[in-house]
């Protein structure tokens, strides 16, 4: 069996991601009903072989705006907002309709980056999906677009995708995009343009592949793919971006049509540590000496004796960013103190801390349990002051 129709075959539970462009008809602004029957004809065949499967549908803009004659692509936030209140519902019944045909029940699942980024509500939102695949069900998850705003926003469903995949331990990413993978450069404008099948390792040569960042802010582009690799990969699960134009591309991808598969890294973290190093909205950094540097990837705990700076606001149990000289991001980890503590213990030994801060706490700032060291990559680890 091909590697790729191996991937699919072996997974136990799946995330498939459908954008907007492949799903919604740009003229007329509706479901391309032919298209999506036959999509959820595979996904049928997937949950009949026993596999978990959740669908990552966008859409509610692209049907929204077309009911409510909003045709530009310049349409102004709040607009984008409103679109997706009106099309939002119209979405999730055209998967409730098909997927029914298959006797399966869709769930409707929005989610806010707070959602997956506090601990609490991401525990939540975890053992909601869960249920909903415990008892057959497809949860149809999308961003929820009227809530959020544009410092809040995921911004793309690929990076959600991922995001989903890491919360629930799902096995395999499945990005159906109009494109049937990744390429050395734009295949549009390159004829050169290299296919790359498989990718062991997101380097920043591969980053480069995915073009300009700015890219990622048109929701879609390969940077947003690759940006959803990182996290995905990251959080354990293989990601594949395949071709989703034709009918049944499921079918296709396991009929061994050309695709890129995203290889999970080896040592997959725990579920906490998945959480810890995905944690977008950090409030709080640190600053670290040379020693403790070496210290933590040594896989050892981070005393307040080696942090030099603190800066932001955190508490006890928030995520923070550890920097090191140079200010570049090493690692993360939930903090034991708040900044207000942190700045009081920097460079002093745990035998003085009940002096300072009138309580003998935790000798170390971030536990060795809690700490994660992060792979660098260039677009979002520049160094800032
Ligand atoms: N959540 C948006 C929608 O449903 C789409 C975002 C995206 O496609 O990346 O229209």
């Amino acid at each position: 069996m091909k590697q790729l129709a191996e991937k699919v075959h072996n997974a136990s539970c799946i995330v498939i991601k459908i954008g907007s462009a492949l799903l919604v008809d740009e003229k007329t602004g509706l479901v391309k009903s032919n298209w999506i029957e036959s999509l959820v004809k595979d996904i049928a065949f997937l949950k009949s072989s026993g596999k978990q499967v959740v669908i990552v549908s966008s859409g509610s803009i692209a049907i929204g705006r077309k009911i409510l004659g909003l045709s530009s692509n310049m349409i102004k936030l709040e607009e984008k907002q409103a679109a997706a209140a009106v099309g939002q519902g119209k979405l999730v019944q055209s998967w409730a309709h098909y997927l029914a045909q298959h006797n399966i029940t869709a769930g409707q699942i929005l989610l806010a980056p707070d959602d997956t980024e506090t601990r609490r509500r991401h525990l939540n939102a975890r053992a909601t999906i869960k249920t909903l695949l415990d008892l057959g069900v497809v949860p149809v998850v999308n961003e929820n677009d009227t809530v959020t705003t544009y410092e809040i926003r995921f911004g793309d469903n690929d990076r959600l995708a991922a995001r989903v995949a890491g919360m629930i331990s799902a096995d395999l990413l499945i990005l159906l995009s109009d494109i049937d993978g990744l390429y050395s450069a734009d295949p549009a404008r390159h004829k050169n343009a290299a296919h790359i099948p498989d990718i062991i390792q997101i380097t920043d040569e591969i980053l480069s592949m995915g073009g300009s960042a700015n890219a990622s802010f048109a929701s879609g582009g390969m940077a947003t793919k690759l940006a959803a690799a990182q996290i995905a990969t990251n959080a354990g699960a293989d990601m594949i971006i395949c071709d989703g134009l034709s009918e049944q591309p499921l079918t296709l991808l396991m009929n061994g049509a050309r695709a890129s598969l995203f290889h999970s890294a080896t040592e997959p973290h725990t579920a906490r540590e998945k959480w810890i190093a995905g944690a977008l909205d950090l409030t709080g950094s640190i600053k670290i000496d040379d020693g403790a540097v070496k210290a933590i990837g040594d896989g050892k705990s981070l005393l307040p004796a080696g942090v030099t700076s603190v800066s932001g606001h955190f508490v006890r149990g928030d995520v923070i960013s550890i920097k090191n000289k140079e200010n570049y991001e090493i690692a993360r980890g939930l903090s034991n103190y708040s900044h207000i503590e942190a700045n009081q213990l920097k460079g002093r030994q745990s035998a003085s801390f009940a002096s300072i801060v009138g309580f003998q706490g935790r000798a170390e700032l971030i536990h060795a349990d809690d700490l994660v060291m992060m792979k660098l990559s260039r677009e979002d680890n520049e160094p800032s002051t």
